[in-house]
């Protein structure tokens, strides 16, 4: 079944659920320590819980296709009409929304080498070619993404922060590149990480989208505010690209409960501090681990670490079970062609110190 092109596509690969690793391994499930997909150890802020809870009750009827009080929220809070957002099945669901209104199978998506798997997917989904364009000490090179620019290139995906490398590409390079990118191809830029950054590195990518009407920011609810559950995510841009995006958008692609948690959810500012702030403790933590293992990584602008963890094609598979077995779940990323790596997610004090004494364990036994 299916065109070549859909027999091309490889399925995403989440990371694998507490639950299935307590069967796999014999292993206590509330002894298990997931740092594989980027989530928020703390949870979720306590006014989002409330919502969801009062939210219950409204869940038999169809929610608001249009999350009018969710874009008005965010409307004021990012200074953009409301009219310039898009709601999305998380963020993933702007980029594949991107890929089906902007692209053809004539066309060409283009992103870079190292960046999100479902840029991949998205382009592929479509029977659009992809141009993988090579990385700059594993981020995007975006100088040889513009040079790397055909006429058939219609969208261009850009993640700052990256993920899996946690790169990330100061303001003005970033700004230098939207100048440079002819009006007729369409960028998204994917912030999903971006109350991870660091205050001094931060831009505002909102004047941006005001300046150049082929500009989409995307950002998620699944990171800092802790709803990856709840599958929300939203997208600006200038009315004449919301308009498309929204020509191609599942009906009622966010629920009541989502809708509710993430309103709830952007008001609590010092939730998002928190995190924040247990973010960069536990890179710290993390990072000094590593370096007294004298394993290599990335220092990152996201809420994980990719660290190089042997010098063999298997060393990322060989550890990821090694962990597995001692109850600490994390990302391995061969199927980003890094099968010398690991991705960590950043998680608590506590679990960090579970997953650096089994890191120890491992490398001490082996
Ligand atoms: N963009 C990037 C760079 C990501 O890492 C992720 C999550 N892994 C997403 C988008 C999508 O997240 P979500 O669909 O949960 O918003």
């Amino acid at each position: 079944w299916g065109a070549d092109y859909v027999q091309a596509i490889s399925p995403y690969v989440g990371g694998k659920p507490i639950a299935e690793v307590a069967r796999q391994f014999g292993l206590q499930p509330e002894r298990i320590v997931k740092l594989a997909s980027n989530e928020n150890p703390l949870g979720m802020s306590p006014k989002a819980r409330e919502a969801i809870l009062a939210a219950m009750a409204d869940s038999t009827r169809y929610p608001d296709n249009d999350g009018y009080a969710l874009k008005q929220a965010l409307a004021s809070k990012l200074s953009v009409p409301a009219e310039w957002i898009t709601l999305g099945h998380g963020s993933s669901d702007l980029l594949e929304m991107a890929a089906r209104a902007l692209l053809t199978d004539a066309d060409a998506g283009m992103y870079s080498r190292y960046s999100f798997i479902v840029y991949t997917q998205a382009v592929q989904g479509v029977g659009a070619t992809h141009q993988i364009v090579p990385d700059r000490d594993f981020g995007h090179d975006l100088p040889a993404m513009l040079a790397a620019i055909t006429p058939q290139t219609k969208l261009i995906f850009v993640a700052n922060p990256n993920n899996p490398t946690g790169t990330f590409l100061p303001a003005d390079e970033l700004l230098d590149f939207l100048r440079k990118v002819p009006p007729h191809i369409a960028v998204v830029l994917d912030e999903a990480y971006v109350e991870y950054i660091e205050p001094a590195l931060r831009y505002d990518s909102m004047a941006w989208v005001r300046e150049f009407p082929n500009l989409i920011v995307s950002r998620t609810f699944s990171k800092a505010y802790g709803l990856a559950g709840l599958r929300m995510g939203y997208g600006v841009s200038q009315p004449a690209l919301t308009d498309v995006l929204n020509r191609v958008r599942s009906a009622f692609n966010t629920s009541t409960l989502g809708q509710a948690a993430a309103l709830a959810a952007l008001d609590d500012l010092a939730f998002i501090d928190q995190a924040y702030a247990v973010n960069r403790a536990g890179q710290a933590q993390l990072a000094a681990a590593f370096e007294a293992l004298g394993l290599r990584y990335i220092p990152s602008q996201g809420n994980f670490i990719l660290v190089k963890v042997g010098d063999d094609a298997k060393a990322g598979a060989r550890l990821n079970l090694a962990l597995l077995q001692r109850g600490v779940i994390a990302r391995p990323v061969d199927n980003y062609g890094l099968p010398q790596w690991l991705r960590i997610s950043v998680g608590t004090e506590a679990e960090n110190a579970t997953c650096i004494a089994a890191l120890r364990d491992h490398y001490a036994a082996s």
